[in-house]
């Protein structure tokens, strides 16, 4: 009998006092009576509505199917064959824009967790798998791959399924890309994103860290050493900043620099290795999620105040909903409306190079009306005159976005990129306007999603292996 309840499930959590103040994660997942239950409310559509929403076709009826038969295992297996991280991305998924978005439980109430589920059956295949990943039988053909983010490690993965010997460099000492130094411990346990990466080990994926890709090597040094493709999944993680007075003040970061100290560096730790600024009030300048958890990463590192500055209002911020409330159930104050004109701080005579070098001190802001529409049908913010007002702050968190790096496109020759440095590649294989040089992820299309950079790497190891064939 099908669950004709409205609602789904709700996913445990930590109350919002206690998480407000560890690292651990926010949503401690479905057992499994309440999976079979949620699988329950699945009507088994024979359209599959929900299976056009996934940008990797997770074949999402036959893996719930699956759970209502109590073979978890078996919903295992079905979703693998689409998506190398069901784990990551039962968890990290815009669900609600994307697969869910098309459920038709949907249309009159909650549609099926489908995240929540997917979540659920890769946490127990976790738990209890003992299957030792299936090493191919090398075909002699070397590809190198540039970033261990997510589009780099799903293309590393499907080629070494098919017998390639693949290297992947990776700029940073660990690999994971933005899943291990951007989205927060406890919104993804960085365990979870090392298991990944030790299956790709034991599959026979190499992968070098500490290596530039423009800096330590080039892409034609990588050609040299006898690599016959190259795949570039170098993420957007040049951070953007406003450009307005102030901004080199101490205790302005940018919310990748902030989350890298935070994630990757363990800032958090006693006496780091990489300093960071903890406690005090904190301004986040952004509505998206990288804002989201910034702000509530600081609130973790003891802040005794963080704001969230958005020149818009609720209605148009960017973020997940549930990550916006779970923001507000922690207590971080939303300053809507509103817009940073300059950033105030001690200065320091002593620093011949930049006076204006001290610590923070403030954040002068002005409060904004939204108007006319602007292209993309988004009402435009509007600065509203005589409104100024001073936020005290003592750290200042810049989250506006992010661009792809020019180094790569810079050191290589014959490779465009578009005017927002997206790297130009074929729709239907990933291939660059360089000959063998294939590039997926958000080094294409700018800060996007988990998914779709894995979507995109799986496009490229495909194009590759035909790339590479056709010249045997
Ligand atoms: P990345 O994950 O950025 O990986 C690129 C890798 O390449 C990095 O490890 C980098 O160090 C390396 N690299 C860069 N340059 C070089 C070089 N020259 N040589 C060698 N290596 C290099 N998406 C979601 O779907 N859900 C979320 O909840 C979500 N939250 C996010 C939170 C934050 C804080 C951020 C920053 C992003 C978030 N995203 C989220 C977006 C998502 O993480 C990215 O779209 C995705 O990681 C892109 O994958 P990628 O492989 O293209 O690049
Ligand atoms: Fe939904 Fe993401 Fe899973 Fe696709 S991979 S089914 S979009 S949660
Ligand atoms: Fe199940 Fe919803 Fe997909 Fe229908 S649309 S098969 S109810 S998940």
């Amino acid at each position: 009998m099908p669950n004709m309840s409205m609602k789904k499930n709700p996913m445990p959590s930590q109350e919002p006092f206690v998480r407000a103040r560890n690292f651990d994660e926010v949503a401690t997942g479905y057992d499994e009576a309440t999976a079979i239950d949620e699988a329950l409310r699945c009507l088994n559509c024979k359209n599959m509505p929900c299976v056009a929403g996934c940008p990797v076709n997770v074949h999402i009826p036959e893996f719930i199917a699956k759970i209502k038969e109590v073979d978890f295992e078996g919903a295992y297996q079905i979703i693998s064959q689409s998506s190398s991280l069901p784990a990551v991305c039962g968890r990290v998924c815009p669900q609600e824009t994307q697969c869910e978005s098309r459920c038709v439980r949907g249309i009159k109430g909650e549609s099926v967790g489908i995240g929540r589920l997917e979540r659920f059956v890769a946490d127990w295949h976790n738990a209890h798998s003992t299957e030792l990943p299936v090493t191919e039988p090398s075909n002699g053909h070397k590809v190198a791959v540039v970033g261990a983010g997510p589009s780099g490690l799903t293309c590393a993965g499907d080629l070494a399924k098919k017998g390639y010997q693949v290297t992947v460099f990776e700029a940073l000492h660990a690999a994971g890309g933005v899943l291990v130094y951007g989205i927060p411990e406890f919104r993804l346990p960085k365990s979870i994103v090392q298991k990944e990466v030790d299956h790709l080990i034991a599959m026979g994926v190499e992968i070098k860290t500490n290596m530039v890709i423009g800096k330590t090597l080039t892409v034609d040094e990588l050609f040299e050493k006898g690599y016959e493709a190259v795949f570039i999944g170098s993420g957007a993680g040049l951070p953007n900043f406003m450009g307005i007075p102030g901004e080199s003040y101490k205790g302005v970061y940018s919310a990748n620099e902030f989350l890298t100290r935070s994630n990757l560096m363990k800032a958090y730790r006693e006496n780091p290795i990489t300093p960071i600024m903890k406690g005090g009030k904190v301004a986040v300048v952004g509505g998206g999620n990288v804002a989201m958890d910034a702000a509530r990463t600081a609130l973790r590192l003891g802040a005794e105040k963080v704001y969230i500055v958005y020149r818009r209002s609720m209605e148009e911020l960017p973020a997940r909903r549930e990550e916006v409330e779970h923001a507000i159930e922690e207590g971080i104050d939303f300053k809507l409306l509103t817009n940073p004109v300059e950033i105030f701080g001690y200065e320091n005579p002593d620093d011949k190079r930049d006076p204006k070098n001290g610590f923070v001190t403030g954040i002068q802001c002005i409060q904004m009306e939204l108007g006319e529409p602007d292209e993309r049908g988004r009402r435009r913010p509007v600065p509203v005159e005589g409104s100024e007002f001073l936020l005290e702050v003592d750290t200042v968190i810049m989250s506006i976005g992010t661009s792809p790096n020019p180094l790569i496109k810079m050191t290589t020759d014959g490779l465009e990129v578009n005017r927002r440095g997206g790297i130009i590649v074929e729709e239907f294989t990933g291939a660059t306007t360089r000959e063998g040089v294939f590039a997926g992820g958000d080094a294409v299309t700018g800060a996007a999603t988990v998914i779709s950079a894995m979507g995109a790497g799986k496009i490229a190891a495909k194009a590759i292996d035909e790339y590479i064939s056709a010249k045997k």
